[in-house]
């Protein structure tokens, strides 16, 4: 196996179990290295530090082990059965009305690299480093053992997050089963799943709890659900009582998705609408209009750091247009999902939005990702999701 050998001082946030080698604290190789092989990394003394997946690009090594192990059958066998016994401990595991999450989560499940969400007997999972897309076979071998006869199926959906120049060719496919027709129960809502075509796994798993508190205070309220995508918050506020539901994407195929799923769960009911258009012109159209609940949860305005003036620009505009249109005595939820801003970034985006709507706004609630999205505490870049609850008077 390939030896990397560390500058002198480079080892320092290793030490701290920070996961990632960045290229800069590369001294030397011996071998030649292929983008995803297994390297063996010594600091500046000659002594093991580390082992992971040799990356071209800023980040050199994705870390797999602190500990001079094998990387085998074993190995994936142990970190995938400690990702379901975390999900099993807060209760996402065997429960009749709830067969849907997040089985693993890269860094923070010690698997940089990979993403496997559940959906019933279903797993749909993701490589975003090659070396992981080399070990699918036998991330899916040890899956099938974890899961047992529970899972049928493994859709493999690599197309859009490996690396394009890595030249793979990669397509989405299965691995076991090849049944697409299954439909995730959360919190007893039932969705169709469209892992085939579908964004990211087919499904924002990571909304979930933010769903239910959504749930909580939708009754009554005339709600507007902005970027909704598969309407995970219009199934829910529906549920929660609310008195007109009305979604918006400008994505014809999520509008497509949001009715179907309404159907699955409130079949005929009036109360909701769905509209394909443009975000900022769907606010702009609505006149004097106001709505008592608004919820903004558009896609990552910056997925890089070069992006983040514009982002940030993209959030104060977006939110001062909903402070316009939110009734008094409504409520704003507001998210980002973009890692490159941080939770106080975004906060002062929403605040200035606020401040040029003059409205009197209060911060109810401060949403995170759920649990079974961890944060592995040595790689605080894991945290990406942040929302806030906002009252207007
Ligand atoms: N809230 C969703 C996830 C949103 S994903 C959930 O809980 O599942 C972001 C969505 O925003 C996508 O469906 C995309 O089609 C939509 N979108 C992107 N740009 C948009 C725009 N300018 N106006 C309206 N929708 C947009």
């Amino acid at each position: 196996m390939i030896h990397l050998y560390l500058k002198r001082g480079k080892d320092e946030s290793l030490r701290r179990f920070h996961p990632w080698i960045f290229s800069g604290a590369v001294h030397h190789l011996e071998g030649q290295p292929q983008e995803g092989d297994l390297v063996r990394v010594f600091t500046a003394d000659g002594d093991f530090i580390a082992i992971g997946h040799w990356q071209v690009g800023s980040i050199a090594v994705r870390v797999l082990s602190f500990i001079d192990e094998p990387i085998d059958a074993a190995f994936w066998h142990r970190r995938l059965s400690t990702a379901l016994d975390v999900r099993r401990s807060i209760g996402l595991v065997g429960r009749p009305d709830h067969n849907t999450f997040r089985l693993v989560h890269g860094e923070g499940d010690c698997l940089p690299g990979l993403v496997i969400d559940i959906y019933g007997a279903t797993a749909v999972m993701q490589a975003h480093s090659v070396g992981m897309h080399l070990c699918r076979h036998d991330v899916a071998q040890a899956l099938k053992e974890v899961m047992g006869t529970a899972l049928r199926h493994i859709f493999y959906k690599s197309e859009t997050t490996l690396p394009f120049k890595a030249g793979l060719g990669q397509e989405n496919g299965f691995l076991l089963g090849g049944d697409a027709d299954d439909v995730a129960v959360e919190n007893g809502l039932r969705f169709h799943i469209d892992w085939l075509r579908g964004q990211k796994t087919g499904f924002f798993v990571d909304q979930r709890d933010n769903r239910s508190l959504l749930e909580r205070y939708a009754g009554g309220r005339s709600v507007l659900n902005m970027f909704c995508y598969t309407g995970g918050f219009s199934v829910y506020a529906m549920r929660g009582g609310a008195r007109l539901v009305h979604s918006v994407d400008s994505s014809a195929k999520a509008v497509d998705l949001v009715n179907d799923n309404i159907a699955l769960n409130f079949p005929g009911d009036q109360r909701h609408q769905a509209f394909a258009e443009d975000a900022f012109r769907y606010l702009q159209q609505m006149g004097d209009a106001a709505y008592d609940l608004i919820i903004l949860d558009p896609p990552a305005f910056a997925k890089h750091k070069d992006a983040l003036r514009n982002a940030l620009k993209g959030y104060i505009r977006l939110n001062a247009r909903a402070f316009e249109k939110i009734a008094p005595g409504g409520l704003l939820f507001t998210f980002s999902c973009s890692q490159a801003v941080s939770k106080d970034q975004f906060r002062t985006a929403v605040f200035t939005a606020a401040a040029q709507s003059g409205r009197n706004v209060r911060i109810l609630h401060q949403l995170h990702q759920p649990a079974d999205h961890p944060v592995n505490i040595y790689h605080p870049e894991g945290e990406y999701l942040k929302g806030l609850v906002l009252y207007v008077d």
